[in-house]
């Protein structure tokens, strides 16, 4: 199984896949037709696929089937390496994780705006590690939402309560603003978030300590943005490095940019992995 060259990203979820390939002659490349058993029941969960599903059906562009379809055959993820971390505060501050090892990271922000239905069936069926830096209210007001994607596998992290810019704040002022929101994703989901994106990327070395003293361990920025399908680099090179975040956001294209940030990965050759593996 592990020589398997269409391996994907099986860590993520425990489930039984079995990995079809069938060419594909839309741009002349190969992809990987996956079929997943045992799925739970989420919402617009699709009908269980047959077991000889027809090498020549082809999935209409735009339905959730065409984005799995599309998703390269990444390379196997590496056994993730834990980035030593410091005994005490304040928490680390990076652009890019400091790792030399072939993965990389999706993020995705906020939650107020806009939330498409098929995000969690997608993060499900191609197994795409995802970490959500969600502001609190947006979390409260539609926690099934967000649950669904953490059932698939991703994990709910701290974008504060207000999105407001915490550069220059007082300590106390921060500390409400990450603080609170960590306490209201405990209580929504169960787990204290452990990594903490200020607002805009704005922050001070006050944030770094408040984000700390409210159970963050690393504080992070990213190296590059997905809007509209469309990836922006923030480095002349135009290619995604070895640790690097990828940020999007909560909005009506998600699942482009999904797809866009899973095929920069893989021109990279890199493998997308969970931030949260590697920060611990
Ligand atoms: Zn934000």
């Amino acid at each position: 199984m592990s020589a398997t060259p269409a391996r994907r990203i099986l860590a993520v979820v425990p489930v039984l896949a079995l990995l079809v390939l069938s060419a594909c002659t839309a741009g002349g490349t190969v992809h990987a037709r996956q079929i997943t058993v045992g799925q739970p029941a989420l919402s617009a969960a699709p009908a269980a696929p047959s077991a000889s599903p027809s090498p020549t059906a082809k999935p209409t562009p735009g339905s959730l089937d065409w984005y799995v379809s599309q998703v390269p055959t990444f390379p196997e993820a590496p056994p993730p390496q834990p980035v030593p971390l410091p005994a005490t505060g304040p928490a680390q501050f990076w652009h890019r994780l400091p790792t030399d090892q072939k993965v990389a990271f999706i993020t995705i922000d906020d939650g107020g705006l806009a939330r498409p239905p098929e995000v969690a069936d997608f993060v499900w069926r191609a197994h795409i590690p995802v970490t959500m830096f969600l502001n609190s209210p947006a979390a409260e007001e539609h926690t099934d939402y967000f649950r669904q994607i953490m059932v698939a596998g991703g994990v709910v992290e701290n974008h504060t309560i207000t999105h407001t810019s915490l550069a220059g704040r007082s300590y106390d002022r921060q500390k409400h603003e990450i603080c609170g929101a960590a306490d209201k994703l405990q209580a929504l989901y169960g787990k204290r978030p452990t990594l903490f994106r200020p607002p805009f990327g704005e922050h001070d070395s006050t944030t770094l300590t408040a984000a700390y003293d409210c159970g963050a361990k690393a504080v992070f920025h990213w190296t590059e943005t997905v809007h509209e399908g469309k990836v922006r680099y923030q480095t002349p090179e135009k290619v995604v490095h070895p640790g690097d975040v990828l940020l999007m956001h909560f909005r009506p294209a998600l699942m482009d940019d999904l797809l866009a940030a899973l095929k920069a990965i893989h021109r990279a050759g890199l493998t997308p992995a969970l931030l949260e593996d590697y920060v611990r």
